[in-house]
């Protein structure tokens, strides 16, 4: 493993800016060097013996400043961490250096229709303080209780209440947010808006993000519950007019093949074997007309339970997005993962999907209000997902993805470290010109940002 040269000459100096206890070296670095990126064989295999030199977690924007000038006059690359709850080795460092946890810089400073917080404050933190004002998350990924808003900027797409508002980059979810630079002199700069989005989804390669405002939207009394049903497509079609009706008023919408449903242990009391299941969160509002619609069309409700105010597990968000392939992977190692956007057609796509690799795919799809990773139309109803793949080879995992492609499913890979590799970036230019100004070394979680063209390390053995 490379280890840094320089870390040694920085650490007295890290040491006078921060207490022994917050600077963290040899083998209890590891812990902040990881996140989910095991899901996946193929990343499991290039990241394991990866990790940063040092932890330093840092509690204010201060600390923040005094910690990145020294970084950078060592010329040590440095790896921000939220939650750690991030996939694909976003986080995990390929070159040692620093990592910076900002998990304590949490403070939110309002929650008023937008919540303006610094970038450690977790989902749950800002759900909560926000639901007690009557507003809530437009989007959170189904970690809400433990990711950062930062790391969900920087790392994720989405989630729970997409169905309603989109992902993060739709519309006006986002409405600033506040970097800081990789300098001698570290500067602040604010994006507001839509200029704010090619800092985000970065991994943290083009600034250190210090400040967040997203906009909320108005809290509902959300019921989660759950139907079973025996025919697949059926099922489907059902759980699709709930998606696009946009009279229902819903947070999430999740449809699973059996036999998933059986991977998820603590259910088990509820759904029977053999089913195919829909995990549901509507408006109290709904709840009769949606079981109504359910029982018409021939299904069983098998679970009912009010999200809670303030929240209260049981979550059935625990089950869905990429909660699921952890219960699948629990249940069988073998298993791992796509992200896919199946298309209009996807009843079509998701038919020759099966035919041709039968149970090695099995179906998680999640309905979404358009798609940004695959930038489908934001005003109805769109059918993605994470669909389990029993994998065997890398070889035939990207047979699987050719031919997904080959039909118009789209696939962000989760079996690959860099940012392009991982999805659709129109924006990439962007990306790469915003990169060169703050951060003129080169020295933010390189070789993540693939098509950039300066990694000082990239000749360093990784
Ligand atoms: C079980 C499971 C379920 C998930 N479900 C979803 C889901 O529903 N939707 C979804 O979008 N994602 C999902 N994810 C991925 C992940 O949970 C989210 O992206 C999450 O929001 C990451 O937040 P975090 O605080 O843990 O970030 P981290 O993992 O700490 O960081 C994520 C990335 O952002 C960078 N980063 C973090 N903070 C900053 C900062 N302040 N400045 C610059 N860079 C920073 C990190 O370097 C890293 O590259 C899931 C992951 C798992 C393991």
């Amino acid at each position: 493993m490379y280890i840094n040269p320089n870390i040694e000459a920085a650490l007295p100096q890290l040491l006078e800016v921060l207490p022994e206890d917050r600077v963290v070296t040899g083998d209890k670095t590891d812990r902040f060097s990881k996140d989910f990126y095991w899901y996946s064989p193929v990343l499991k295999e290039l990241l394991e013996d990866k990790r940063a030199d040092v932890a330093l977690l840092v509690t204010s924007k201060e600390e923040l400043k005094s910690v990145v000038s020294l970084l950078y006059t060592h010329d040590i690359p440095l790896t921000i961490r939220g939650g750690g709850s991030g996939n694909y080795g976003q986080l995990v460092p390929l070159y040692g250096g620093a990592v910076i946890d900002l998990s304590k810089m949490d403070t939110i400073f309002s929650v008023d229709g937008v919540v303006h917080a610094e970038v450690g404050a977790t989902l749950r933190k800002i759900e909560v303080e926000a639901r007690k004002q009557g507003w809530e998350l437009r989007c959170m990924p189904s970690t809400w209780v433990v990711s950062t808003i930062g790391g969900f900027l920087c790392g994720g797409s989405g989630g729970i209440g997409s169905i309603l508002h989109g992902g993060i980059v739709t519309g006006d979810n986002v409405k600033s947010v506040t970097i800081m630079t990789m300098e001698a002199e570290p500067k602040f700069i604010k994006f507001e808006e839509r200029d704010s989005l090619k800092a985000l989804h970065t991994y943290g390669t083009n600034g250190i993000m210090v400040e967040v405002e997203m906009r909320l939207g108005k809290a509902y009394a959300w019921e989660q519950l759950i139907f079973t049903g025996d025919d697949w497509e059926a099922l489907l079609d059902w759980t699709f007019s709930i998606a696009d009706d946009k009279a229902i008023i819903k947070r999430l919408v999740t449809q699973f093949e059996d036999p998933i449903p059986g991977y998820f242990k603590p259910m088990k009391k509820y759904i029977p074997e053999g089913k195919h299941c829909t995990f549901l969160m509507v408006d109290q509002s709904n709840i009769e007309n949606v079981i109504a619609s359910a029982e018409a069309a021939g299904f069983e409700k098998v679970f009912q339970k009010p999200f809670g105010e303030p929240p209260k597990p049981p979550y059935i968000t625990d089950y869905t997005w990429n909660h699921t392939t952890l219960w699948a992977i629990k249940a069988d190692p073998a298993m791992t993962y796509l992200q896919c956007g199946f298309g209009v057609n996807f009843k079509e796509n998701l038919r020759k999907l099966k035919a041709k690799f039968g149970d090695e795919i099995l179906f998680h799809l999640e309905m979404t209000l358009g798609n940004a990773k695959f930038k489908t139309d934001a005003t109805g109803a769109s059918v993605g997902g994470i669909p389990l793949v029993r994998y065997t080879t890398e070889e035939r995992l990207n047979e699987i993805i050719d031919y997904c492609e080959s039909i118009g499913v789209g696939v962000a890979n989760p079996h690959t470290y860099t940012v392009e590799g991982g999805g659709v970036h129109e924006d990439i230019a962007e990306k790469r010109q915003l990169k060169s100004e703050v951060d003129p070394k080169s020295l933010l979680n390189p070789g993540k940002l693939a098509t950039y063209p300066d990694n000082p390390f990239a000749e360093k053995s990784a």
